[in-house]
């Protein structure tokens, strides 16, 4: 392997006090950054002051959007040592996402320790504030300059990290959701279960017009029938109807989550009743209807567990739970947040530590 080259910076930026603090505004010192060409492989992995890109107009990445990224989150104990979440998921996650991409796979062992070194090299930026943490950004660009249609051959592996603010500011909160109708985020086939650029580019049309009907988020729904439950916003979703709970299982347009197996890991270890199965909205209204749909929320690294208080679909609206935020979702976000901030035993043995 590699050894990873480093470049200090010559200075340091200020950095954001807590209520400067939002999602994705503000970079660290440094940047992590590796070269891929066909004839050398991957080579060259360096960590750089944090700066912009020089690239070609016609590299690939901006016509064709040949680029995948993961976005995970470095945390700070109250004793004062850094933890990162199952990285290491993340990082099998880049490579499947590369691989439907037609993009050359990275040594997950290399991409690892470049987030290690570099978390630990900025980690007085990881913000210690309750909810705060540190958002690392990988992702992988196609630099060839060529405008034909074809895989790039050249691409560059960058690694970002950006502190960011509590998402909940007044504690875990019930959001109002649209299930969306027109649009649709994925289909089995296409891209949906890889996490690359145009899927996001695509979504902002159907969240730019619930926005302004005051919803949070949508909720989509299967991109052939326009029945089955997929995900919410960029989270997975699960339901508790009934008793159990209810995810929509992968079908291949849907992104696998690192917080949603680790949900569905810590429903089986709890002894819930959890099922990884197809979901109509018809379903989740009718047990709505006769009083049996007891809790939904979506999960991602960004909100952890995200409750949702209203479903709205067709013109008609539901409640769940009252608009509160229900038991299981409490818990799960109780327990996740605990785990990743080492306020809790990690009896999975989720978490790393950073020196
Ligand atoms: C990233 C993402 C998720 C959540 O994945 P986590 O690994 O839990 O953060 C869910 N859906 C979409 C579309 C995503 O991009």
């Amino acid at each position: 392997m590699e050894k990873i080259k480093i470049t200090k910076s010559e200075t340091s930026k200020s950095k954001p006090t807590t209520d400067q603090l939002e999602f994705g505004r503000i970079f660290t010192d440094h940047m992590f950054i590796m070269d891929y060409s066909a004839d050398k492989g991957w080579h060259e992995p360096r960590i750089i002051p944090y700066q912009p890109l020089t690239l070609d107009p016609a590299s690939i990445i901006f016509h064709y959007g040949q680029t995948v990224f993961e976005g995970l989150k470095a945390y700070l104990t109250p004793e004062g040592k850094v933890k990162l979440f199952r990285p290491g998921k993340n990082m099998q996650r880049l490579n499947r996402s590369n691989d439907r991409m037609c993009m050359p796979a990275i040594d997950e062992t290399l991409a690892l320790e470049a987030i290690t070194t570099l978390v630990s090299l900025d980690k007085e930026w990881v913000p210690s504030a309750e909810g705060t943490s540190l958002y690392i950004r990988p992702f992988v660009i196609a630099t060839e300059p060529y405008l034909g249609v074809a895989p790039s051959k050249n691409y560059q592996f960058i690694i970002i990290l950006s502190p960011v603010g509590a998402y909940y500011k007044e504690g875990i909160n019930p959001v109002k959701i649209a299930v969306e109708n027109t649009f649709v985020r994925a289909v089995a086939g296409g891209t949906g279960e890889a996490k690359t650029a145009g899927n996001y580019a695509s979504s902002l049309k159907a969240q730019e017009m619930v926005a302004d009907k005051g919803f949070a988020q949508v909720l989509w729904l299967d991109g052939v029938e326009k029945k089955y439950i997929e995900e919410v916003g960029s989270m997975n979703v699960f339901f508790k109807i009934d008793g159990e709970l209810i995810t929509p299982a992968l079908n291949g347009s849907i992104l696998e989550g690192v917080t949603r197996s680790s949900v569905i890991d810590l429903l089986k270890h709890w002894d819930y009743p959890v099922n990884e199965r197809r979901v109509s909205m018809e379903e989740v209204f009718e047990a709505a209807k006769h009083g049996k749909l007891e809790e939904a929320f979506g999960s991602g690294t960004a909100a952890v567990i995200s409750p949702i208080g209203e479903l709205s679909w067709n013109g008609e609206s539901i409640e769940v739970n009252g608009g509160a935020t229900g038991p299981v979702a409490r818990k799960l976000y109780t327990t996740l947040t605990g785990i990743q901030t080492g306020k809790q035993p990690d009896p999975f043995n989720w978490t790393i530590d950073i020196d």
